[in-house]
Order: structure tokens, then C-alpha cells, then sequence
């Protein structure tokens, strides 16, 4: 049960109560996640986010920033969102959803099935991440690997990655399913071949993972025919068998998919 809820008016204030409240306290965002029953965690403390800002989208010369507390809804109504984001963003349920659920927090739920992680990191996208000492930037790669807590205030799309291409697919059991599967794969295209591909998987692993012997295996290659890129795919995963589908059609399904967006991009 929630004792306290608390409403920071600053990144100062909200982290500050953090650090004194420990690790029965939790940052509050739009709430998709942490008021679902199914939540795991039950905190003793809430840290709304609502007052803090980080509700904004902004460029630079080099590239374009997300406040944390961004809407997704709001992503996909803004002029600065790439389009290949806006196509993973629109794979998220329903609007009354995305109205709720920020950025931010989607990013920190860290779900391996997530519709959005996958595009971020094929296209390198870095966080902000501020504590009490310090703010940093990690690439959102490296931050889905370890469960952290510390504040995300932006998520940074560089304006270098605009020139490559961006595509993305997913497998899901119905219109209004969380996917099951989820592939985004970016590169740089040179003639029929491909350069410095990232190929990122969703729904296979405990988080979204990056599949490095695969992009070793296009990077300036010539294409395998398309059967020989599904095994590839799918000789590098090891998912397992759930609810949600056996391990033996996850590990055939994301190689179709990641093909598909291939062959046919
Ligand atoms: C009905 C329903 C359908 C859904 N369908 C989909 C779907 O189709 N595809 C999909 O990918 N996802 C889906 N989701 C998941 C949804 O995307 C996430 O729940 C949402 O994006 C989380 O954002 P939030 O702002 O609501 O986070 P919250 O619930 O507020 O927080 C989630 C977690 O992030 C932490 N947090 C929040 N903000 C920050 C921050 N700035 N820094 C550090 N930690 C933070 C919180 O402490 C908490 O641990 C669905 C969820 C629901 C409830």
C-alpha cells in the first residue's frame, strides 16, 4: 500500500527524495505501469514527476532531445518526431494509452516486448540521466542491460542517425495485444548491400537485445538469400517458451520478421 505520495517541484527535489526515501520509493510518470494490479513492485512511496517539466522536444544542431515526461501521444503529434519513431509509437495499443504513458517511463519499464526500445536503440538513441552528483548520458543499448533507477530526464535522438535507414515490424496475437515479438533493424544502404546494420530484438530475452553476430554477418556483405537470413536470426536467439507463444515459434517468427524488413525495404 502507498503510505506517501509526494509531488517534487524540481529534478532537485524529486531526486533528493529519492535518495532519502531509498528503494521502497518509486518515480510516479503517467502511472500505466506502476497503478496496474500486475505491477510487481508495491511501493511504500510515490514520486509523482508531474511537476518537474521534461515535457519538452527540442533541436539542435546536432540532434533532437525528449524531455522524459513527453506523452507518447505527443511524440506522434510533433513535427521534430522521426517518422520511423512515429511508426513504432503507433504499434502502442490505443491513444487513451499513449495519452497517459510518457517516454520516460516507457523507456524505464524496461519490458522486453516494448514497441519502442527496439527503434530507439537502432537508432543509437543516448539517455540523460541525472543523480544527485551527477548527469550522464548512456546509451539506451548499454542502459537496458542493467535494472537502474536513477532519474531519466531526456531521451537524444542524434541528427546523424537521420540519414540511415530506420525500419521496424512486429508479431502480435491481436490488434489490441502487447506484441510478442518485436524486430528494428537500421543501416546505411550502399547499392544491394548494407553498412554498419543494427539489428535489435524484442520478446526473446529478459530485455530487448541486440543480435552483433547478425549485423557482423550483412555489415558490407552481400544479402544472404532470404531463407539463409531467417536461420540467421533465428540460429542467434534463445527464447523461451510461455504464455505468450513455445520457444520454437518465437525462434522461427523473428527471423521472418526480421527478413521481411529487409527484403522488403
Ligand atoms: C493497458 C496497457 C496496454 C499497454 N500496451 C502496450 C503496448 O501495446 N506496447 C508497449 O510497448 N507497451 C504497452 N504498455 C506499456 C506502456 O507502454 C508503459 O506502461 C508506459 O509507457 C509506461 O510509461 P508511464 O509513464 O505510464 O510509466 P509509469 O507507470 O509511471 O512508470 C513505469 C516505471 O518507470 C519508472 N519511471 C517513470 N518515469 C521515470 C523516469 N523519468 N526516470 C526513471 N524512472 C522512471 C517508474 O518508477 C516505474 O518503475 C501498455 C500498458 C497498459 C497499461
Amino acid at each position: 500500500m502507498v503510505l506517501e505520495f509526494y509531488k517534487p517541484t524540481s529534478i532537485t527535489e524529486a531526486i533528493a527524495l529519492k535518495n532519502k526515501l531509498g528503494s521502497e520509493a518509486l518515480y510516479l510518470a503517467g502511472g500505466t505501469e506502476v497503478n496496474n494490479l500486475f505491477f510487481p513492485v508495491k511501493p511504500k512511496y510515490l514520486i509523482s514527476l508531474e511537476g518537474i517539466g521534461l515535457k519538452a522536444i527540442e533541436e539542435t544542431d546536432e540532434a533532437i532531445h525528449f524531455g522524459a515526461n513527453v506523452l507518447l501521444q505527443d511524440l506522434l503529434e510533433n513535427n521534430l518526431t522521426p517518422d520511423f519513431l512515429k511508426v513504432a509509437i503507433k504499434r502502442l495499443v490505443n491513444k487513451n494509452i499513449r495519452n497517459m504513458a510518457t517516454l520516460g517511463g516507457h523507456v524505464a519499464s524496461n519490458k522486453s516486448c516494448s514497441d519502442i526500445i527496439p527503434t530507439l536503440i537502432a537508432c543509437k538513441a543516448a539517455l540523460e540521466v541525472v543523480t544527485e552528483n551527477e548527469t550522464k548520458s548512456i546509451l539506451l543499448k548499454d542502459y537496458v542491460t542493467h535494472e537502474k533507477t536513477d532519474l531519466i530526464t531526456k531521451i537524444i535522438i542524434s541528427k546523424k542517425v537521420l540519414n540511415r535507414t530506420v525500419v521496424s515490424n512486429n508479431y502480435c496475437r491481436s490488434a489490441n495485444d502487447v506484441s510478442i515479438l518485436n524486430v528494428a533493424i537500421s543501416y546505411v544502404k550502399e547499392g544491394a548491400n548494407i553498412r554498419e546494420p543494427i539489428v535489435v530484438v524484442g520478446g526473446v530475452a529478459k530485455h530487448v537485445i541486440c543480435l552483433t553476430a547478425v549485423e557482423e554477418a550483412l555489415d558490407g556483405k552481400e544479402m544472404p538469400v532470404r531463407e539463409d537470413l531467417e536461420k540467421l536470426v533465428s540460429d542467434n536467439v534463445s527464447p523461451i517458451t510461455d504464455i505468450r507463444g513455445t520457444a520454437a515459434f518465437k525462434k522461427y517468427e523473428v527471423g521472418v520478421l526480421a527478413a521481411s524488413l529487409l527484403f522488403n525495404n
